[in-house]
């Protein structure tokens, strides 16, 4: 297993905390100017995440942050039980360069491109 789940869980939890600290960011901009400047405050929480994370992160926080909390959640859950880093539909493990970019990916990127197409 290369996988280093501690690690994950690590990424997750950081993660976690910065989409709930985000969403409440742009929950309260909702109220003023309507402008997303807030992101760029809470750097020293996410020291060992990545870019990418960041880019996904951006991309998906204005429409589905709740969704993304939760994926995050099962994540977790994975963690726990053992299944993390398998792919949800066909078993594979999932390349752990696409962990690095999606640390709750749960699936391969070819039944995420199925999902996607279906
Ligand atoms: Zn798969």
């Amino acid at each position: 297993m290369a996988v280093d789940v501690a690690r994950k869980r690590e990424e997750l939890l950081v993660l976690r905390e910065r989409i709930l600290r985000a969403a409440n960011d742009l929950a309260a901009d909702d109220e003023g100017h309507g402008e997303i400047n807030s992101a760029a405050g809470d750097q020293h929480l996410a020291d060992h995440a990545s870019d990418l994370v960041d880019l996904e992160v951006d991309l998906s926080l204005e429409e589905n942050a709740g969704n993304v909390i939760a994926e995050i959640d099962d994540a977790l859950a994975r963690i726990d039980n053992g299944t993390y880093g398998t792919c949800a539909a066909c078993g594979a493990p999932i390349p752990e360069e696409r962990l690095d970019a999606v640390p709750y990916a749960t699936l391969c990127l070819d039944d995420k491109r199925r999902e996607e197409h279906a």
